[in-house]
């Protein structure tokens, strides 16, 4: 039996008391549904002495529209992201990501922002402290050796959030909270390509609400995820797509990777290839080819999370593809 380790948990009622609250003790984490940390916890991959719970700040949750589009905050659910109406209208390749993350019991648990700041996943890491140090642990957490690229010196863990590649293909907006006052960040510059910490922002800043512009609402979107089980597995690959079409046209396209390297991966080459071509025309049909063939180029699925990496790098151009004709539907 895994047991939790001892800490103590601070509840704020509001951003300002939670980002004074996370800097009352080093090394504090913010924990929302505690659907990914708390196993984390249970392994010793993290040790905090400090908990401070989200579930009572009442200004993170909610999902309206607003003149910059559509704001969900942090603490909104899984499941009610997937439900919510607005969202299956104006997002529904978020609505589908949301829907495809882990089992209903997390989803019900876990939220939109725990999954956009999800630490990032490898084999060798997720693992009981027993597991890690049998192997002599790794560049991650408390050893220098990477067991994916031997004599690596950077790990690359996988992103595996769901939601961040349907995200990213909606140009989303992530404001922060910390104790120098709010900032908003696109998400694609969210992201450095280090498995170890693969964000800009840094743990103590607050995740308050995820900015969807108007402009990319209201368009086809889909997520299609390869995964072991349907039920509750973790991507072996994740691929969202958004297509805006206008009199039978693809005016804009967008496509976004994950569960391949240590950040979510635009695959903007590949999507501008549709743009100006007539849906079911020949042109489509070689654009949708030539993509897909780009794609497969691009993305170099690595072992360093479950699965064969030559059978999830196959299985690239065969999910763009799913990805963007489920668009058409
Ligand atoms: C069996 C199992 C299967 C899973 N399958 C999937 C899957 O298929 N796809 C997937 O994407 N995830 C999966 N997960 C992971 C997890 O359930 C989801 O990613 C979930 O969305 C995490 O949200 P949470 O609220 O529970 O986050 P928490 O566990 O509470 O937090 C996760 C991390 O985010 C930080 N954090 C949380 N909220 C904020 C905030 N507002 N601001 C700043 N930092 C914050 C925490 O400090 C922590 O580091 C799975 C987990 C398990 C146990
Ligand atoms: S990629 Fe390498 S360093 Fe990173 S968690 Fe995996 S084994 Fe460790």
């Amino acid at each position: 039996m895994l047991r939790m380790p001892k800490f103590k948990v601070l509840n704020p009622a509001t951003v300002a008391e939670a980002v004074d609250a996370i800097q009352q003790v080093e090394g504090s984490r913010f924990i929302a549904g505690g659907t990914d940390i708390n196993p984390n916890l249970k392994h010793r991959l993290l040790e905090p002495e400090c908990l401070v719970a989200l579930n009572g700040v009442e200004e993170i949750f909610g999902i309206s529209q607003t003149e910059f589009g559509l704001r969900i905050g942090a603490m909104e659910s899984l499941t009610n992201v997937e439900t919510n109406t607005l969202i299956q209208q104006l997002a529904p390749g978020l609505a589908s990501a949301s829907r495809q993350v882990s089992g209903p019991q997390l989803r019900n648990m876990g939220t939109i922002g725990g999954n956009v700041m999800l630490d990032t996943r490898c084999k060798w890491y997720n693992q009981t402290y027993f597991w890690r140090k049998s192997l002599g642990f790794c560049l991650k957490k408390d050893g220098d050796v990477c067991h994916v690229i031997k004599g690596g010196s950077k790990c690359v863990a996988a992103a595996s959030n769901d939601t961040a590649a349907a995200l990213s293909t909606l140009q989303a907006e992530l404001e922060f909270a910390n104790a120098q006052g709010s900032t908003r960040i696109a998400i694609d510059k969210l992201w450095q390509a280090d498995g170890i910490w693969n964000k800009k922002v840094g743990p103590h800043d607050l995740l308050v609400a995820i900015h969807l512009p108007a402009a990319l609402l209201n368009q086809k979107g889909s997520y299609k995820k390869l995964r072991d089980r349907n039920s509750i597995d973790f991507p072996l690959l994740g691929i969202a797509a958004r297509l805006k079409i206008s009199d039978n046209i693809v005016d804009d396209c967008a496509l976004c990777v994950v569960a391949l390297q240590a950040r979510p991966w635009p695959l903007d080459k590949a999507s501008a290839l549709l743009i100006g071509t007539t849906v079911g025309s020949d042109a489509f049909n070689e654009a949708l080819k030539a993509c897909c063939a780009i794609a497969a180029k691009q993305c170099r699925p690595m072992p360093n999370i479950p699965g064969d990496h030559a059978y999830r790098h196959a299985m690239v151009p065969v999910f763009i593809r799913r990805a963007i004709l489920s668009c058409l539907d």
